[in-house]
């Protein structure tokens, strides 16, 4: 049988504008994709209403057009097909790997949180006593109102291949614990709209940041609860400030566009990104 042709995909937020980090993260998965021959399709990652805004759509695909990327066919845009989400929820509902969390925000405040290591998901293991009792989320319709969460196989350990990083393993309950999936505000959480949108576009293979290496632990067990085949991870190592501090978006630090607006050039900021380790 053939290889599947790889496909591969770049999946902005656009809750500000992209960073140096972005700029090697995205040349990187457009770079692979294209050594293969293969196809690099964009995914506007746009589910969060409150925090995305059209003109970080815009500049996004800007800026990453200026750095020479491009990508195939239309634009997948998450907040043009909602019931996508709908539907993974309801199956994982129905087959119980899901549960409604009434917890308040108070109470998972007072939770403490685990070693960081830096990743910007590590979050509290949220306590299994505190799971409702077993079928409490048949009684739900519709997602609307509370936090959903998937139960996780306590003590199971999740271990990936990572074309950057070799063999990765966490273990389920202790290095994170359930998370969730579909947010008390009526937004499917960034976990479960990922790897509904990953199988419904049949990527073959994630480039993103090392940021989201314990995120793919939960992903695969979400992959496995949905009956997909996951695809082939790398996690590119992620662009440090001159003081060793990781870039994120919200401090405006280095944008492509600021460097862009100070008359660099594309292959300048590229060379900035990769340089900056
Ligand atoms: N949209 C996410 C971000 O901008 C990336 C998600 C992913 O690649 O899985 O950080």
């Amino acid at each position: 049988m053939n290889k599947p042709t790889y496909r591969g995909r770049l999946a902005p937020t656009p809750t500000g504008d992209l960073h140096l980090g972005h700029a090697r993260t995205f040349h990187q998965a457009w770079k692979r994709a294209r050594d293969a021959r293969g196809q690099i399709l964009m995914r506007m990652e746009d589910l969060d209403r409150q925090r995305c805004k059209p003109e970080f759509t815009h500049h996004a695909l800007a800026d990453l057009s200026w750095l020479g990327l491009d990508w195939d066919d239309d634009i997948c845009i998450q907040s043009q097909h909602p019931h996508r989400y709908l539907a993974a929820w309801q199956k994982l509902k129905n087959e119980g790997w899901i549960y409604p969390c009434t917890r308040s925000r108070k109470e998972l405040r007072s939770l403490p949180l685990p070693d960081t290591q830096d990743e910007q998901d590590a979050e509290a293991i949220f306590p299994i006593e505190w799971r409702p009792p077993p079928g409490a989320e048949q009684a739900y319709d519709s997602p609307e109102g509370v936090t959903w969460r998937f139960r996780v196989p306590e003590g199971e350990v999740i271990t990936f291949s990572d074309l950057r990083k070799g063999n990765i393993s966490y273990i389920a309950g202790q290095d994170f614990g359930d998370f969730s999936l579909w947010r008390r505000d009526n937004i499917p959480a960034y976990e479960l709209s990922v790897v509904v949108d990953d199988i419904a576009q049949g990527i073959t293979e994630v480039v993103r940041g090392a940021d989201l290496l314990r995120s793919t632990a939960r992903q695969l067990l979400i992959y496995r609860a949905l009956n997909a085949t996951p695809p082939a991870w790398s996690h590119e190592p992620l662009v440090r400030d001159p003081q060793g501090v990781r870039l994120a978006k919200r401090f405006h630090s280095l944008s492509i566009r600021e460097l862009r607006e100070s008359g660099k050039t594309p292959e300048e900021v590229l060379a900035l990104a990769y340089s900056h380790t």
